[in-house]
């Protein structure tokens, strides 16, 4: 039977390539997105996937989305927790609201789906949380002490999630991508690109299909043996134990 996907952020960047290749497998698919209206259309006229404007960071707005999915498209069954953002500085520098707005947006935004779609994964005993992370939150970042903060966060609530969930048939996996091409990337000023480029073994960023891939794998029946992992897509850069 076709199960049904949500990607928060899919209308963009990694979570687009994500629902480009859900969609492409047979998934009926979703997108949340936060305000970017021309990429949300292009991705309904294209692709056809039902395409929402729903702030993750905001509890209320995902269940209304989610019931809205759910009522479309049927139960939740893969729920890949894609959308963030970063608001960079130093922490001697750093405001009270740059903090917040990443730890709402990167974190905060992970509890708030899960929670919506935990209950029906439990009672039908199936699930695929697949939970997008960072190198930054597994090594640290200068300069990002709100988004390793965050990010670190996922990984740990992956961990705990997972070991909550697996004899109910749901796994909960966490990819914690290095840099690849996208507009999150395309920010970064282009002296300080050129340094993070020479530091990757493999010579290059990497590609939004090279983290779709995965999530592909994770979300397949063939990955439930799969679960509390953090799966390093980082061309080398962070060699992981
Ligand atoms: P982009 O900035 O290219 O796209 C972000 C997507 O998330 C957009 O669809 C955006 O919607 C959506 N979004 C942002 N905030 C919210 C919100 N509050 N509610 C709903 N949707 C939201 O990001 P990337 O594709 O580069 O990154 C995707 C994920 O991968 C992020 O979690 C990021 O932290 C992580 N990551 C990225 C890396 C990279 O090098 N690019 C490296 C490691 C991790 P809209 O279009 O409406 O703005």
């Amino acid at each position: 039977m076709t199960k049904t996907a949500v990607v928060t952020g899919g209308t963009r960047g990694i979570g687009l390539a994500i629902t480009q290749q859900l969609k492409a497998a047979g998934y009926k698919v979703a997108a949340l997105y936060a305000g970017n209206e021309a990429a949300a259309e292009a991705v309904r006229k294209d692709l056809g996937v039902l395409c929402i404007k729903a702030d993750v960071g905001d509890f209320e707005a995902v269940g209304a989305a989610f019931a809205e999915i759910e009522k479309t498209l049927g139960p939740i069954e893969v729920l890949v927790n894609n959308a963030g953002i970063t608001r960079d500085g130093m922490l001697h520098k750093l405001t009270p609201g740059q903090w917040s707005e990443v730890i709402r947006a990167d974190l905060d935004s992970v509890f708030n789906t899960s929670r919506h779609v935990i209950d029906g994964m439990r009672e039908r005993n199936f699930g695929r949380i697949i939970n997008i992370s960072s190198i930054n939150g597994q090594k640290g970042q200068m300069g990002q002490t709100n988004y390793s903060a965050a990010k670190a966060g996922v990984i740990g609530f992956t961990k705990a999630l997972a070991q909550e969930t697996a004899r109910k048939g749901i796994t909960v996996n966490v990819i914690a991508p290095g840099y690849i091409d996208t507009d999150m990337v395309a920010a970064v000023p282009e002296k300080a690109l050129e340094g993070i480029i020479a530091s990757i073994p493999v010579g290059r960023l990497g590609k939004a299909e090279e983290i779709a891939g995965a999530v592909l794998y994770l979300a397949s029946d063939g990955a439930a043996f799969v679960t509390g992992s953090t799966l390093t897509i980082n061309g080398g850069q962070y060699i992981a134990g």
